[in-house]
């Protein structure tokens, strides 16, 4: 698309720029100066000179990206950068997750990072601040889950469904692996799973990030390192909590007999969890599905929308259809294991 020189944020090599403020907002290559709106591995990149991001983020920002220079700010605190005016406000997404509001010459600008805004009323996640609508005149938005098959059921249900599972398993003497990305999604799943039902064990790439959501003062059930899978008895009735990177290595057979399972925004798709051969799928996502996307779009009244990574033609093609200003931006985030989904 066209830069204007109105615009306050402009697309660049770099990542999403904004001129008047000069910083860039999650930028996939090395720059000065970097709003950070997570710390997945997509948008929270190494090299940049100085990084701002919410305070509650910086165990975990720090627990993957080792000495940076950071200023963390509280949610809905204003600092200026060249005299443009910045604030993070909650995403929903993962510990510390943040829209990042810039505010200039009476314009307001929204970059939403990633987010997670439920399409059922009152359906949050747990594990960190709910998404809270930012009202602007431009709102930047990821578009992950675009599509109109994208529907999530409310949380309460897919976790019933997973306790279910892991209970039938323990009955039967086999350990449930159940796969999800190590930073929000697995964090999510403890939060809502029955601790009653048997042990809970995590793979050695969860544990620190837990450690950051403890430390940070979200509850999580007692959990067990590794080792503990030596003792068979345990073994037999536990839910193992592990990336989905380990799928087919050596670190799987320790488990003996056990079942496995994802839980994705992308096993709402028919057909993905067979692909995968998982015995099952979970669709549970830290990203809004199709009707949480326009609910969020709406809440914000911005009269132009610019989409970023994922399913950017359906989403700006609807966003026109209501009468919106709507275009994309091509990004680098959505790429990886670690991007949420
Ligand atoms: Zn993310
Ligand atoms: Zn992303």
């Amino acid at each position: 698309m066209a830069e204007r020189s109105s615009d306050l944020i402009v697309q660049r090599p770099e990542g999403l720029y904004c001129p008047a403020g000069d910083f860039y907002i999650d930028p996939w290559r090395p720059v000065a100066r970097a709003v950070i709106t997570h710390a997945h591995a997509d948008h929270a990149r190494r090299g940049h000179g100085a990084y701002l991001a919410t305070a509650i983020s910086e165990g975990v920002l720090r627990a993957r990206l080792g000495h940076i220079t950071l200023q963390g700010l509280a949610y809905g605190e204003t600092v200026l950068l060249n005299g443009v005016q910045v604030s993070l406000h909650p995403a929903g997404h993962v510990l510390g997750s943040a829209q990042v509001r810039v505010a200039h010459k009476g314009q307001v600008w929204v970059a939403s990072g990633d987010y997670f805004c439920s399409g059922h009323e009152s359906d949050a996640n747990t594990t960190c601040a709910p998404f809270e609508p930012v009202r602007c005149d431009c709102f930047i938005t990821e578009s992950t889950f675009g599509l109109p098959i994208y529907r999530w059921r409310p949380q309460a249900e897919v976790m019933a469904d997973i306790n279910t599972w892991w209970r039938t398993n323990a009955e039967a003497g086999r350990a449930s692996l159940l796969l999800g990305y190590s930073f929000g999604k697995a964090q999510r799943l403890l939060a809502g799973v029955d601790p009653g039902i048997g042990p809970i064990v995590v793979h050695d790439a969860i544990a620190p990030l837990n450690a950051a959501y403890r430390a940070a003062g979200v509850q999580l059930p007692v959990t067990q390192p590794v080792a503990a899978l030596a003792d068979r008895a345990l073994r037999q009735r536990a839910l193992v909590l592990a990336p989905p990177a380990v799928r087919g290595s050596a670190w799987v057979r320790q488990l003996g007999d056990c079942s496995d399972a994802f839980a994705s925004g992308w096993m709402q798709l028919r057909g993905g969890r067979r692909r995968q051969g998982l015995d099952r799928g979970f669709a549970l996502s830290d990203h809004a599905d199709w009707p949480g996307l326009q609910r969020a779009i709406t809440a914000t009244g911005a009269s132009r929308v610019i989409v970023t990574h994922g399913e950017e033609a359906v989403m700006v093609r609807w966003l026109r259809q209501q009468g919106l200003r709507a275009e994309s931006f091509s990004t680098e985030y959505g790429s990886g294991d670690d991007s949420g989904a």
